[in-house]
């Protein structure tokens, strides 16, 4: 990469941290309550190396075995955390897990129970979220409200934090209907901490598109990916 794209990468990032900062201020909130994760896949290791150096310390990946990848060849300090966005095979767990990300998209009681094994016999406790399919498309990932419901009722007691909700709107939805979306996923959260005395206190809502609605409906973490690569890369779709 030239010096010309490393430095249109910090200022993508500079860009939508401040675009963060502002929708925490109108939506009243603290901007230190908002993570931005820097989604990640569309780059290779290098240009991953550069966002963190520009001061983006969250990481998303959706694929397991990049995330490896990425992991291992960069080996990065402590205050760099990954994010798993994306569906996690069972079997990829344990080489995942080593990398102590926090996983946002467990869509199975199977998945969450494998997470929760192999941390526990690792001695430690991994963060995650369950991810709902909000937007009742057939074909969206994560689980419906009652399969929410029903895993929740026997949450494994050892090796997992369930600390949130995650959820993507459905493609195509205009600002306001996204805005809906989430906040009937905050209103859902809201239920299903009454419900089951859990804190649940993390929303991962909000990409590119939309993350200035997440913000104003709640979101805690948003996941950012193509905004930062604007003029960087190019990025087909
Ligand atoms: C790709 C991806 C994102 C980032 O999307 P952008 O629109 O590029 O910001 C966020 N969340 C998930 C689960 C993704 O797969």
């Amino acid at each position: 990469m030239d010096s010309n794209a490393v430095d249109r990468l910090a200022e993508n990032w500079n860009t939508v941290a401040g675009e963060v900062r502002d929708a925490a201020a109108k939506a009243g909130r603290d901007a230190d309550d908002i993570t931005v994760i820097g989604v990640t896949k569309y780059v290779d290791a290098s240009v991953t190396a550069m966002l963190v150096d520009a001061g983006c310390k969250h990481l998303g990946e959706n694929r397991p075995q990049v995330l490896w990848q990425k992991a291992e060849s960069l080996a990065f300090d402590d205050d760099v955390r990954w994010h798993v966005i994306g569906h996690l095979q069972r079997n990829k767990a344990r080489r995942t897990l080593r990398h102590r990300p926090i996983i946002h998209s467990v869509d199975s009681p199977r998945l969450l129970a494998t997470i929760a094994e192999e941390s526990a016999a690792e001695d430690f406790v991994t963060d995650v979220l369950l991810e709902v399919n909000a937007s009742d498309e057939e074909a969206k990932t994560g689980m419906s409200p009652d399969e929410i419901r029903s895993l929740l009722e026997t949450i494994p007691q050892s090796g997992v934090r369930v600390v949130g909700i995650m959820a993507m709107a459905g493609w195509g939805t205009d600002s306001d209907a996204a805005q809906r979306q989430f906040a009937a996923t905050r209103h859902f959260r809201d239920q299903l901490s009454t419900q089951f005395g859990l804190p649940l206190p993390h929303l991962s809502m909000g990409m590119s598109g939309d993350f200035v609605e997440a913000i104003a409906e709640g979101a805690t973490m948003v996941r950012i990916g193509s905004r930062l690569y604007e003029g960087v890369i190019k990025i087909g779709h």
